[in-house]
């Protein structure tokens, strides 16, 4: 079902783009599959073989804006195989003219943040660009992942800053005495002592 696909893909990309790349899987006849995680590859193309359908995958935990480039780049294998089959380079001319013109809709969408089109748009315009995993890319798509757990130990939160326990008590962190630090409950008043290695969440 179409908007089934449209609804699991929101969960992937940018919500406005999922229409089109539902799209681009039933017009292209293409078996599109989020996969685990690979480290060496962000995506993969394979051409149909022996009577099979053309076959995509994107890694699942890249965020919204590296899974729609990563997919609209596999996608520009996929239609210039259709043209061109095995008579072009994997990054040449054709697949670059190709991924061009299929990134236009997600630009005329307004879809990408100021430094994330710089960025595809200087690809696109060096010729020597040429790997899935363009480094200057991908360096700013970076910026776009979700930052890794926001709970630290206490001995990293800096004197008097503040900081909660996982049940919403806020300390303050004062001095350390030996091996524990003197952090001061902000609601009670009262002083506590805390191993260097519990976790907290710092207050913003
Ligand atoms: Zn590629």
């Amino acid at each position: 079902m179409k908007q089934d696909k449209i609804s699991i893909l929101k969960q992937y990309l940018p919500e406005q783009s999922a229409p089109i790349i539902a799209a681009w899987i039933d017009d292209y006849a293409c078996e599109f599959k989020i996969s685990k995680t690979r480290n060496t590859k962000l995506g993969d193309y394979r051409p149909p073989f022996r009577g099979s359908h053309h076959r995509i995958s994107v890694n699942y935990n890249l965020n919204p804006y590296a899974f729609l480039i990563t997919t609209v780049h596999e996608f520009a294998h996929l239609v210039a195989w259709n043209a061109h089959q095995n008579r072009i380079k994997p990054h040449g001319t054709e697949w670059k003219n190709t991924f061009k013109k299929m990134m236009l809709p997600f630009f005329e969408l307004d879809i990408f943040p100021l430094d994330v089109k710089k960025a595809v748009v200087s690809y696109l315009q060096n010729p020597a660009a040429s790997s899935c995993a363009d480094k200057d890319l991908y360096k700013t798509l970076k910026r776009y992942d979700a930052p890794k757990e926001d709970v630290l130990h206490v001995e990293d939160v800096l004197e008097n800053q503040h900081f909660t326990l996982p049940n919403g008590r806020e300390f303050k962190k004062l001095n350390k005495i030996r091996t524990r630090f003197r952090c001061l409950e902000v609601k009670t008043g009262r002083m506590y002592l805390f191993n260097p290695l519990a976790e907290v969440k710092l207050v913003s």
